[in-house]
């Protein structure tokens, strides 16, 4: 048993109770590599962000589960080396499909784990959710549940469609099930392909596409409900386009790849939204740069040479949606 403790991160409690206080949100990033992490890290100290750093079970089949909560661990020292006295980092399981995989990362050093039980019949969905939260709780580890279905697809997580979380049952779920945060369904969606181009609209000026809004009247009915409460926002990249026309002028093929437009992601983050997840705005950040170095440098080929630009942009991108996005800067 590794206590997260022992390693220097800390649970997400505190950082959510200040969010929500606050009326900003908690930027939640996913990594598979180093230089993701190094990204991340020096994203956070340069910000003076908290940060929740997550893992999916993509990642742990790519990268290795061990490893990755050993660069966690090493996160925690790096922000230190890089001036952070008290980084405020949060290591946590995405989209757990099961009591086991929960429990083994609480064993090993996670200080958050997300059991996602939205595609189970609800009363089974709070019965294993209950069960993590037991386990969870007696190490200090704060558990998310999940409440209606994204759409998309994320590593092993897809859905043909969304259906909304349903307002009547966010009091009786958190209530039963004793999670501490509830990602909820209004609208956003796993991947770079949010949304089909008939469920958009073309910009007339731009011929870009416009995606349906947010459902926040659904969001502020769940506020009401459960004033104050933790809520998450899965699958929230902005999916930005001038990333995607990097990656097409320099050789890829990404047409019509939508994502969530900030401004909807800055209002939602001043409510109780406090935790929001982005993963395929760092992709695309890490492909735009090595496609155009490469495309540059044709006699390129030590990876440090496009590693390093790659990690420059994603780091960039990580500041803005800190500073201009989520608001979670300074608040360490
Ligand atoms: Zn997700």
């Amino acid at each position: 048993m590794t206590s997260y403790k022992e390693l220097g991160l800390v649970n997400t409690r505190e950082m959510f109770a200040k969010a929500v206080k606050g009326g900003y949100a908690i930027p939640a990033f996913n990594f598979n590599t180093m230089e993701q992490m190094q990204a991340i890290v020096q994203a956070a100290v340069e910000t003076k962000s908290p940060v929740i750093m997550q893992v999916s079970k993509g990642a742990r089949n790519y990268a290795n589960g061990t490893i990755l909560r050993y660069m966690a661990q090493g996160a925690v020292e790096y922000a230190k080396e890089l001036g952070c006295e008290n980084p405020q980092i949060a290591l946590h399981l995405d989209h757990g499909d099961s009591f086991e995989i929960c429990k083994e990362c609480i064993d090993n050093g996670f200080s958050s784990v997300m059991f996602d039980g939205s595609s189970l019949p609800y009363e089974e969905n709070i019965a294993i959710t209950k069960k993590v939260v037991e386990y969870a709780h007696k190490y200090d580890v704060t558990v998310e549940a999940e409440l209606g279905v994204l759409a998309g697809v994320e590593d092993e997580v897809s859905s043909a469609e969304s259906h909304y979380t349903r307002p009547e049952e966010v009091e009786d779920f958190s209530k039963r099930s004793g999670c501490d945060s509830l990602a909820i369904s209004i609208g956003t969606s796993h991947g770079a392909y949010k949304f089909t181009p008939e469920q958009c609209t073309r910009d007339p000026k731009t011929g870009k596409l416009v995606p349906p809004p947010l459902a926040f009247d659904i969001l502020h009915e769940i506020e009401k409900r459960i004033p104050g409460f933790p809520i998450v926002l899965h699958g929230s990249s902005s999916v930005p386009q001038d990333e995607v026309d990097t990656i097409n002028k320099f050789g890829g093929k990404l047409p019509d790849a939508v994502g969530i437009p900030e401004e909807q992601l800055r209002e939602a983050s001043k409510s109780a939204v406090c935790k929001i997840n982005i993963d395929s705005d760092s992709r695309l950040a890490m492909t735009a740069a090595i496609r155009q170095h490469l495309a540059e440098n044709p006699g390129h080929f030590d990876p440090r040479q496009y590693l390093k630009p790659a990690r420059e942009n994603m780091k960039k991108m990580y500041v803005h949606k800190i500073v201009n996005v989520l608001g979670s800067d300074n608040k360490l």
